[in-house]
């Protein structure tokens, strides 16, 4: 099906079951509301002359708003485009004439941006925004509350295949440009059963998006599962520890979905919040990062005994592999297993590879060697948009290159290890940088590391780390400190050392260490 037909269907079962609270704006809407405003912003977007196939993009954070723009740009037949609320005004500009966008959803809080950026939207047509019902819209922009009110109700006769593009969506920029990421209606409507039978979802489930909706972890494995279950969603604007402890409670929430370090700002709010009891939680899900053990005890004891997580990419839809309640206590260290229908390999790293050429078991490294880990799986990318030769780069063989080195143990679970780019080849010999930061990061004065290759006449490449010093810290004592460590092979000592205040991140916060090798 369509993602338009999973609503459709839901709200044929469960007419006056509740589909999405915002209490942000005390908005409750029922299937049957929460559907009528979505053909009634469908019927608008075709009224503004959008077509199907257009690109609609939205710079919001997380709203009842996004959700109804959503489902309702693409009952209209156009494709979803989310951007990052955080971007300067010239990275959206770049997203938006990549995707060759024509409409733009924006709010208050964004507003500055679209007015910072205006100028370089060279695509865009025709200006929407979201908060016309709290202050007056802009004069360039059309108030979505206004165009809501004043649009027919009734279902628009557009037709959307399942294989029709649903969404570009563009990746974090960890290790470049963000790629824009073109997946089906197909690829979601199966990856957001795939996350709710891994996880044990039904109707009678109560999530939050509590993450941004932007995102395709949340997106994906969140609100479009729930729309398809019949479950109920609760909208938070955005993170608040505190808020989302009162939101568990006051709506009864079974399932949270957020990363790991977030689960630690949950617990220690929830020391601080006498009211806090949460009985209703019977899930909790982390990501992005590992979960320490220690956390995870702390989080069972205070929260649910049920925690699950996943990894996987933008590509991938994104969850490729899991780890279920049942495992998570003896594989903590591990992403998991990979999920019903999927595949993973973990293959020696290569380069500038012929696409055509077939990926054998030939090619697989043995089992506890660190590799690039592939994937394969029915929710995969189509391609990346306006990008041949990175698509061709990516699947080869139908299998997804990830990009990310790790290793597979005798059972199967997967664990990472670092991001290929990111390996350094000193002397002939791999070097991965996780190997070398563990080691930096045992030194008190380390408060972050980030350890590069550069380039060496002699060795093809040299390590370097970058360190962010706790007070003063010199070259000699870590060098010192790690010639005195067991857990490092002579070869991997940084021969150099670099100290910043801070080091290069994303938005969500991952260390881009491409922007460490420019400096060089
Ligand atoms: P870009 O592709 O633009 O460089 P990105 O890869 O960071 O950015 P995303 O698709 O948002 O963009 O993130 C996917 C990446 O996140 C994975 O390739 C992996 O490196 C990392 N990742 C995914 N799941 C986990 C996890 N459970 N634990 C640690 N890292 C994870
Ligand atoms: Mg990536």
């Amino acid at each position: 099906p369509t993602l338009p037909e999973t609503l459709s269907r839901t709200t044929q079962k469960y007419p006056d079951r509740e589909a999405v609270v915002y209490p942000r704006k005390d908005v409750r809407l029922t299937y049957a509301e929460f559907d009528e405003r979505v053909d009634r912003f469908a019927n608008a977007l075709r009224d503004r002359g959008v077509e199907p196939g257009d690109r609609v993009s939205l710079l919001l954070h997380n709203s009842a708003e996004f959700a109804v723009a959503l489902f309702g740009l693409l009952r209209a037949g156009a494709v979803f485009n989310p951007i990052n609320y955080r971007l300067a005004p010239s990275e959206v500009a770049y997203i938006l004439d990549d995707s060759e966008s024509t409409t733009l959803l924006f709010e208050a809080e964004t507003r500055e941006t679209v007015e910072n950026g205006r100028d370089e939207f060279s695509t865009v047509e025709d200006y929407v925004y979201v908060d016309d019902d709290v202050e007056d819209a802009p004069e360039y922009a059309a108030g979505f509350h206004d165009l809501l009110e004043n649009a027919d109700a009734g279902a628009p006769s557009v037709t959307v295949e399942p294989t029709d593009q649903y969404a570009i969506m563009y990746t974090s920029g960890t290790t470049g440009r963000p790629k824009g990421v073109v997946h089906s209606h197909r690829d979601a409507t199966y990856h957001n059963m795939l996350y709710a039978g891994q996880m044990g979802l039904d109707f009678t489930d109560v999530g939050i998006s509590a993450m941004p909706l932007y995102h395709n972890a949340e997106l994906n494995c969140g609100l479009l599962a729930r729309i398809n279950l019949g479950a109920k969603t609760v909208i938070l604007h955005d993170f608040d520890p505190r808020r989302t402890l009162e939101v568990v409670d006051e709506e009864r929430a079974t399932h949270l979905f957020v990363a790991s370090r977030i689960w630690r700002q949950l617990l220690e709010t929830s020391r601080d919040l006498d009211s806090f009891d949460g009985a209703s939680l019977e899930l909790g899900v982390y990501g992005a990062a590992p979960m320490p053990p220690s956390l995870l005890e702390e989080c069972i004891e205070t929260f649910t005994e049920d925690y699950a997580t996943a990894y996987g990419m933008t590509e991938m839809g994104p969850c490729a592999t899991f780890i279920l309640p049942f495992e998570v206590r003896e594989h903590i260290e591990s992403v998991g297993r990979a999920a019903p229908n999927h595949e993973v390999r973990i293959v020696e790293p290569t380069e500038d590879e012929d696409p055509n050429d077939p990926v054998g078991p030939e090619d697989t490294v043995e089992t506890g060697e660190t590799g690039e880990i592939i994937l394969q799986g029915p929710p995969m990318m189509e391609e990346y948009w306006n990008a041949p030769e990175k698509t061709a780069d990516a699947i080869r063989d139908g299998w997804f290159f990830t990009g990310d080195a790790g290793y597979l143990d005798e059972d199967g679970y997967l664990f990472l290890v670092d991001r290929i780019d990111d390996m350094i080849i000193s002397g002939g010999e791999n070097i991965y940088p996780t190997d070398v930061e563990n080691v930096l990061y045992r030194h008190d004065g380390v408060v972050e590391v980030a350890v590069i290759g550069e380039d060496d006449e002699d060795w093809g490449e040299r390590v370097v780390a970058y360190v962010v010093p706790d007070g003063e810290l010199t070259a000699n004592e870590l060098d010192e400190f790690c010639r005195e460590s067991d857990d490092l092979a002579a070869f991997k000592r940084p021969r150099g050392y670099e100290f910043r205040d801070e080091l290069p991140r994303n938005p969500s916060g991952k260390i881009q260490k491409y922007r460490l090798r420019e400096e060089d």
